[in-house]
């Protein structure tokens, strides 16, 4: 038999100090200067944040613990200390609404919050709609003085023993991002995050090596960071850490050396413009994580062709830690042609190694699977050591969890005979017009193709006659001032069928965007309901 002792976090920070510790964790600070120190350092600062955690004689184990940060080395050092010491990291999102956030500290009942500089004033919001009285500044000011984290730092020892006795004690929790309704908090254990690690840092998901430089874009609250932060440090990687407001992504990865970056498909549509014209300076980044969102084809085959960096697409779910599928080619693929293979990226991806994925669709008796040939839509279903089996403080309810032990993850898919998975549409998002299924997702893929379209999100509307209708809403690339319905319209006819092109196009200044950077379609449907029904009135 082999030895039997708790997976946690203490062993990736422990193997980052002994084997990498001369390894760097960069942050770019508001004034755009660096911060930088190795994992030794870090490392050494992790012991006394966890013993000053422990004095301020408020946590005991189990207890949240909030924070209210940008992507820096503080929250880094919290990232590790709060789960060492055995209570619960607990990032919250600072773009959510501070009453959005005060019903999530309440339920989560966060003792202390750890709040960052960049984000001192807006705190104050959330501040007076909580019952949580602790609060430590990276920085304290007259405005804002309490308690300074680096005092408390330098006041502490820096010696601990970690000490977790049980692997499936809750290291994390997290909400998710509230695109489907109310965010749900999720709550992750040592083991699963531990296992989350080891599976994504396999050569064929995120393949991070010592020799990497690893640039979180994503923040540290959106689904803890993709686990990049645990991923990155056992891998032995350098990270740079950009801070809240990076001005240019170009000169971070000049400046850094930034082999692989994460985001959501939004920043890398945003910035493309900005690295085009620094090809040589970014010459160092070789692979972008992308998930959150689907990632244009358009945006893949762009990155890929101009800028020789390869995309890889990601799925996941803040439930699934949040890793559930990636998309690199098979070596069976490397003959194809580039069209091909852009055409096999863009889909989501296979699942990694410990994740189940079943497509099934609902019958009076349960769940009966469907074929994976690549054409099947159905409801995608998922299991892994790192999926949540219910939601923080919600009884599991048969909406989200099916009777035999699989999430359900509300987005309709395809897989195909490879196993790689295609998402048709959320589940929620997908317009049903006549008794038809009509997917919001290939409609964007293809009205981004056309050179008049920046950005695009369709949405389905009500109708009388069809129950619903799509409309496609646009921003454009450069301005137009004829109509280009038409045209657009045209455009899709020659892919999909006549019910599937959309009844109007709206042409906007901006498309709006959830707190983690995807379209907020609720958003839109909210705004396009207001604009008819103030037509309606006048
Ligand atoms: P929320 O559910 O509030 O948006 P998450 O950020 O956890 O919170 O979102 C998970 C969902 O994001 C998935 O169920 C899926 O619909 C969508 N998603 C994630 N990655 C991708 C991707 N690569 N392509 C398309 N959709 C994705």
């Amino acid at each position: 038999m082999m030895m039997n002792y708790p997976l946690t976090l203490a062993q990736i920070l422990e193997h980052a100090r002994h084997i990498h510790g001369s390894k760097r964790v960069t942050t770019l600070l508001p004034d755009q200067t660096f911060h930088s120190y190795n994992y030794t350092a870090l490392c050494e600062r992790v012991k006394r944040l966890a013993n000053a955690i422990m004095q301020l004689r408020v946590i005991q184990p189990g207890d949240r613990v909030g924070t209210y940060a940008s992507n820096t080395y503080q929250h880094l050092e919290l990232y590790y200390a709060v789960p060492c010491i055995g209570a619960v990291l607990h990032p919250l999102n600072v773009r959510l609404t501070a009453v959005q956030l005060a019903r999530i500290v309440q339920e989560a009942e966060d003792k202390v919050i750890f709040v960052d500089d960049a984000f001192t004033k807006q705190f104050d919001k959330l501040r007076e709609k909580i019952e949580c009285k602790q609060i430590v500044h990276f920085h304290t000011s007259s405005a804002h003085p309490g308690i300074a984290y680096e005092q408390l730092l330098s006041e502490a020892d820096s010696v601990y023993s970690w000490d977790i006795p049980d692997e499936n004690r809750a290291m994390g929790l997290c909400y998710t991002s509230g695109t489907q309704g109310e965010p749900r908090g999720v709550l992750y254990t040592h083991r699963s995050m531990f296992l989350h690690t080891l599976a994504v840092n396999q050569a064929d998901v995120f393949g991070l090596t010592e020799a990497d430089v690893v640039m979180p874009l994503v923040p540290m609250f959106h689904a803890m960071a993709w686990g990049l932060p645990y991923a990155s440090m056992f891998a032995g990687a350098d990270m740079v850490l950009p801070g809240a407001n990076p001005v240019c992504i170009a000169d971070l990865i000049a400046e850094t050396g930034a082999t692989v970056a994460a985001g959501v498909p939004t920043i890398w549509a945003r910035v493309y413009p900005e690295l085009s014209k620094r090809r040589q300076d970014i010459s160092t980044l070789r692979r972008l994580i992308v998930g959150g969102e689907a990632m244009p084809p358009t945006l893949i085959e762009a990155y890929e062709k101009n800028l020789g960096v390869e995309i890889c697409h990601a799925w996941g779910m803040t439930e699934m830690s949040p890793t559930g599928t990636f998309s690199k080619l098979r070596g069976a693929h490397q003959n194809l042609s580039d069209a091909e293979k852009w055409r096999i990226k863009a889909k989501q991806g296979r699942p990694i190694p410990g994740v189940e994925l079943r497509l099934a669709t609902e019958t009076s008796n349960g769940f009966t699977k469907l074929p994976w040939n690549g054409e099947v839509v159905g409801e995608l279903q998922v299991r892994s050591p790192w999926t949540a089996s219910r939601y923080y403080n919600i009884e599991p309810t048969t909406e989200h969890f099916t009777a035999d032990g699989w999430l359900r993850t509300g987005d309709i898919a395809t897989v195909d005979v490879d196993g790689y998975m295609q998402i048709v549409d959320r589940a929620k998002a997908l317009i049903r017009s006549g008794g038809e299924s009509i997917s919001s997702v290939a409609l964007e893929a293809s009205l981004l193709k056309h050179p008049s379209v920046l950005e695009v999100a369709v949405i389905g509307v009500p109708d009388e006659k069809w129950g619903e209708r799509p409309i496609a809403v646009v921003t454009l690339s450069q301005r137009i001032h004829e109509d280009i319905s038409d045209t657009l319209g045209q455009h899709l006819a020659v892919e999909f069928p006549k019910f599937w092109i959309p009844d109007q196009f709206v042409i906007v200044d901006e498309i709006p965007k959830t707190s983690v950077g995807k379209s907020d379609k609720q958003a839109l449907r909210k705004q396009l309901l207001m604009s008819e029904t103030k037509e309606k009135l006048s």
